[in-house]
């Protein structure tokens, strides 16, 4: 009886947040995005998450450049 060693994965990654609010936070200028989704208006300041405040959607064109900026969740 032959057993291969089995590797267990390491734990599971959990979607931990940690957003350092009010430790000093600089306050930068507002950058306004578009929603990808319902094409409202969004400004999103330093820190902030790049989310729709509308819809909630996470993809989201900044207004000046084209680039598309998405931050996946997980
Ligand atoms: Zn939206």
């Amino acid at each position: 009886m032959s057993r291969e060693a089995y590797q267990v994965p390491a734990q599971l990654n959990q979607n931990a947040f940690s957003t350092d609010m009010g430790a000093g936070a600089v306050d930068g200028p507002s950058v306004f995005y578009r929603c990808g989704d319902c094409y409202a208006r969004v400004s999103l300041k330093r820190g902030d998450q790049i989310r729709c405040k509308d819809c909630g959607h996470r993809v989201l064109y900044k207004e000046r450049t084209k680039r598309m900026v998405q931050f996946e969740a997980r």
